[in-house]
């Protein structure tokens, strides 16, 4: 699933093509993908329309357009965006034809994606946490969103809510970078522990986007290049597999249905338990 370094890369990379370009014609082959406008009228609406940016809030592609609407785009599981690709594939759910030519296409293997295209973006964005790259999102800042919750440390690192574009993958590797298995409870991490996990998800972050994030499964470039973050990987997709720093097998264990992978020896569950009193 492209998570935040996904997403970041994908909007770097059509900034140069499409930014004050117009849809010159669009097609949706899929009306599930578009979410609560029927397909005759986002298309009416986005014809004509300019592109004037392009940003990115936490997975979610955000496209400003020249009639103060925009077009958000999320890509779940297996959504891509492809530039000019040389051939029709057979998972395309919509094509947008821009003023200068190029062509950017939708595919997307198990039709999760969504697009919305309207004004007001505050229902589709506004519950999300802090961007964790963002220079506001403190250890501190960290430490009161977890300190409020009772959950692994793990389900909270992907909770869109507590922080924004964290997926399975970077948290995965997040926790290995700051040695903390995936089952700690967000309140039982000591103040040292949850800025070695901040530092983590910002150097694990910045480390993917600089390889132009992940290739592990369906996720390519808009020019049909792969990332290779995942190349870098100590953990995440890797059970079985010696641990780079100390050599036990990864491990991958099921937290809320998702794989999740860790070392046992590098990431130990210390339980944090007071002590018991002693017997009167
Ligand atoms: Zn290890």
């Amino acid at each position: 699933m492209p998570e935040l370094p996904e997403v970041e890369t994908i909007k770097n990379e059509l900034l140069p093509w499409v930014v004050g370009q117009r849809f010159d014609q669009v097609s949706v082959f899929d009306s599930q993908l578009i979410y609560q406008l029927p397909v005759p009228e986002f298309c009416r609406r986005l014809t004509g329309q300019a592109i004037e940016s392009i940003n990115r809030r936490g997975k979610y592609l955000i496209f400003q357009l020249s009639s103060a609407q925009y077009l958000v785009m999320h890509l779940r599981m297996s959504g891509a965006l492809l530039l000019n690709p040389k051939e029709i594939r057979p998972h395309t759910r919509a094509s947008f034809t821009f003023s200068n030519g190029n062509q950017l296409v939708f595919n997307d293997q198990r039709r999760l994606g969504i697009i919305w295209l309207g004004e007001n973006i505050a229902p589709i964005i506004g519950k999300l946490g802090p961007e964790p790259l963002d220079k506001d999102f403190t250890a501190n800042v960290l430490s009161q969103r977890l300190s409020k919750h009772h959950i692994p440390i793990k389900v909270a690192l992907v909770d869109q809510s507590l922080i924004a574009g964290i997926g399975n993958m970077y948290a995965d590797e997040t926790l290995f970078a700051a040695r903390i298995h995936p089952l700690r409870t967000t309140d039982s991490l000591s103040t040292r522990e949850i800025q070695d996990i901040h530092n983590s998800i910002q150097s694990i972050l910045r480390s993917a986007i600089a390889k132009k994030g992940a290739s592990t499964d369906t996720y390519i470039r808009p020019g049909g290049q792969l990332g290779t973050a995942h190349l870098d990987f100590k953990v995440a997709h890797r059970k079985g597999m010696p641990c780079p720093i100390c050599g036990a097998p990864i491990e991958r264990i099921f937290l809320r249905n998702r794989g999740t992978y860790f070392c046992p020896n590098c990431q130990p569950l210390t339980t944090q338990m007071p002590l018991l009193p002693p017997w009167p």
